[in-house]
């Protein structure tokens, strides 16, 4: 094993004997999440992907979706634009939270439920396929390879999303989208019902650590204005309610879903991902959390370390 792997392997089996938390159950097909998976994985600047644990485990993408699709937005419409709909404050609630702007009605940023719906809304297409369609080209170009849906995941979410579809409809009676509501929402379900591993989200956020570059294709995916602001963004709100204490105790850009992984961006360095199904109370992986926070403090990744 490499000196890298070793290392790794080394952080998962120091957060290993952790089991607090519960694997997320609103979206009936997460429950059935195998609660002890554990992966983490590495990109760094030449794209070289290292990964120990449960690597090669697909689960959804679920809310690490958000940033991604926030990059298109501001790719296609700009930063202005993006803002008239989506504002950027830490919204210190819970991510399914029905929290609007008082008047304005624009959601508090594009991290949370209501924002990230009203960013959907925002990627061109005619109808939920074409609209989808653009979302998972993105999503695998930041990933460098073709992604897909799970299809009984997405079955699930539309089957259980009647808050989600509440969300989209108070944002529609405040002007803050014009299409269909059902059109944008069945869009934002199959998006967080992208499948990936561990090593998909190292090498998406390794894509946002260099600029918008994948290291691994070469290839660039969005530009790096985009990719700063997207960073700025997770820094202040991606990790929900927890997303204050986050960058005091960790300070790295992070972003979590609902399946348990868990993005974590060091800039020009390297990107981060972990995965471990069991949620705590903010909707963040106990363990991936761990994962990171350890990383973080062995390698000074801290953004505001002056040294
Ligand atoms: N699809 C999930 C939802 O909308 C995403 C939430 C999450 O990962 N926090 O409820």
């Amino acid at each position: 094993m490499d000196p890298i792997s070793a290392v790794l392997e080394r952080v998962l089996e120091e957060v290993r004997p952790l089991d607090a938390g519960e694997v997320a159950n609103y979206i009936p097909q997460l429950a059935t999440a195998d609660p002890d998976q554990l992966a983490l994985a590495v990109v760094g600047p030449r794209g070289r992907v290292r990964s120990v644990g449960d690597d090669r485990v697909q689960f959804t993408i679920q809310s690490i979706s958000k940033p991604f699709v926030l990059a298109l937005a501001l790719e296609e419409r700009g930063l202005d634009a993006v803002l008239d709909h989506v504002g950027a404050e830490p919204s210190g609630e819970p991510f399914n939270a029905i929290s609007l702007e008082d008047i304005t009605g624009r959601p508090v940023n594009p991290m949370v439920n209501a924002g990230a719906i009203a960013t959907t809304s925002l990627i061109e297409g005619t109808d939920v396929d074409d609209r989808t369609g653009r979302i998972v080209a993105t999503l695998s170009a930041f990933a460098g390879r073709s992604l897909w849906i799970d299809e009984s995941v997405y079955a699930s979410e539309s089957a259980t999303g009647d808050r989600n579809r509440a969300l989209a409809h108070l944002l529609r009676s405040h002007g803050i989208f014009e299409g269909p509501v059902d059109d944008t929402v069945e869009s934002y379900f199959r998006q967080c019902s992208v499948l990936v591993s561990v090593r998909d989200l190292a090498v998406m956020s390794a894509t946002l650590a260099f600029g918008g570059v994948n290291p691994v294709t070469g290839a660039r995916v969005v530009s790096e204005t985009s990719a700063r602001h997207v960073l700025s963004v997770m820094s202040s709100c991606g990790m929900y309610d927890f997303s204050g204490e986050w960058l005091l105790r960790v300070g790295v850009p992070a972003k979590s879903g609902v399946s348990g992984g868990l993005l974590a961006v060091a800039p020009s360095q390297f990107g981060v991902a972990a995965f471990s199904p069991r949620l705590d109370e903010h909707g963040n992986s106990v363990r991936a959390s761990a994962v990171v926070r350890t990383l973080s403090e062995s390698f000074g990744m801290h953004l505001l370390d002056t040294h």
